[in-house]
């Protein structure tokens, strides 16, 4: 190999004394630096090859020992044969050095996150206008506390696992034309773990987890959308032994309201007044989230006009701004009249004529309203 009389040290960049976790540090630097997505360095593939042949015979204490004594001629005469990584899959290099296929991850191979949860809550348009805090009652996964998430049934302990003696993973050698290449892969007989159950805690049946029944506080926003979803980090599923537990995403549902409709951060409802009411101008109560709101209607208020209360809307999400309540005026028209009424109306009618009905002044006073 070109590369057989290169220092393995002077490779890592670190000294002849430097522990493991250097050692894993300097390597893990220079792949990353050397990993193709990040480097476009020409050589970067065959530097990488060096380092990671460096990092493969200093990583394992036997054949860093041989290595510290003889030299590379010693490592030979141990039987090992480092440095023979294929390059045809760097994507494999990197899984197996850094786990889970997923480049610059700290997760280690045993590490495995907790998963996530997801719930459903269901709050009034009122609610979502104020803002409120709600319990969201959750199945999820802890750490048993009769074994503290060790699997084993107290006053038993579990053992090392003979296949991996401990490291949760174990290498296969595969040759390629570029010569050998060990992948490292969780183990099969304890799962990655490390460690056998032989007497499982009787609480979790040695699963280190239990399903909790645990209520989760959740503070809903004023203005919250319906479909919208708030994530509560760390609240999910518990993790195996020590790792980080998954989220929660709580799922928000704004029931329907009676008499009011969103439309954005704007309301919008609908208001009936008699005939005669909109003629002569009445005052008429119109819900908000906050209670009923005198809304003042101008004489001669036309059917399907649309009166603007600004500022009586939805708050926005994450901001002092609020829409508006807009008010549909319905316009009742008798459905029936007695012969008296039937005479007044006629001769009503008959006062009125057509300029009563002239647009000229109400339409402009519909413009100013729109902007009172
Ligand atoms: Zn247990
Ligand atoms: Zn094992």
């Amino acid at each position: 190999m070109a590369t057989a009389e290169r220092d393995y040290y002077e490779l890592l960049g670190v000294d002849r004394g430097a522990g493991d976790t250097d050692i894993k540090r300097a390597f893990r630097k220079l792949a990353r630096e050397l990993h193709p997505d990040v480097s476009d360095a020409p050589d970067a593939a065959d530097r990488f090859k060096e380092v990671a042949e460096a990092y493969e015979v200093l990583s394992n204490p036997e054949s860093r020992e041989l290595y510290d004594r003889y030299g590379h001629a010693g490592l030979q005469r141990g039987g090992f044969s480092p440095g023979h990584v294929d390059l045809g899959n760097l994507s494999d290099i990197f899984s197996a050095f850094f786990g889970d296929g997923h480049f610059g991850s700290r997760q280690g191979g045993r590490s495995a996150r907790g998963g996530d949860i997801a719930a459903q809550v269901e709050i009034s348009l009122v609610d979502a206008y104020n803002g409120v805090k709600v319990e969201v009652p959750l199945r999820v996964a802890a750490e048993c506390d009769r074994c503290s998430g060790n699997r084993a049934e107290p006053g038993t302990s579990p053992t090392t696992c003979p296949t991996c003696a401990g490291n949760g993973v174990t290498q296969q050698v595969s040759q390629s034309v570029f010569g050998q290449f060990v992948r490292q892969s969780a183990c099969r007989q304890c799962g990655g773990a490390g460690r056998i159950v032989e007497t499982p805690c009787e609480q979790c049946d040695g699963d280190g987890r239990v399903v909790e029944e645990h209520a989760l506080d959740v503070d809903i926003p004023a203005g919250i959308h319906d479909g919208q979803q708030i994530r509560a980090q760390g609240e999910g599923h518990a993790g195996a032994a020590g790792s980080r537990p998954g989220d929660a995403y709580v799922h928000i549902r704004v029931l329907a309201h009676e008499r009011l409709v969103r439309d954005g951060d704007h309301l919008v409802t609908a208001a009936q007044v008699t005939m005669t009411d909109a003629a002569l101008g009445v005052t008429i109560s119109v819900p908000t989230p906050e209670g009923d709101y005198e809304l003042e209607l101008p004489a001669g208020v036309q059917p399907g006009e649309v009166r603007v209360v600004r500022g009586r809307g939805m708050p926005a999400l994450q901001s002092s701004r609020r829409g508006d309540l807009h008010v549909h005026v319905e316009v009742g028209v008798p459905r029936k009249l007695d012969a008296e009424q039937r005479t007044l109306l006629t001769s009503l009618g008959e006062k009125l004529g057509d300029d009563a009905y002239r647009r000229d002044d109400s339409f402009f006073e519909r413009l100013k309203s729109a902007f009172r």
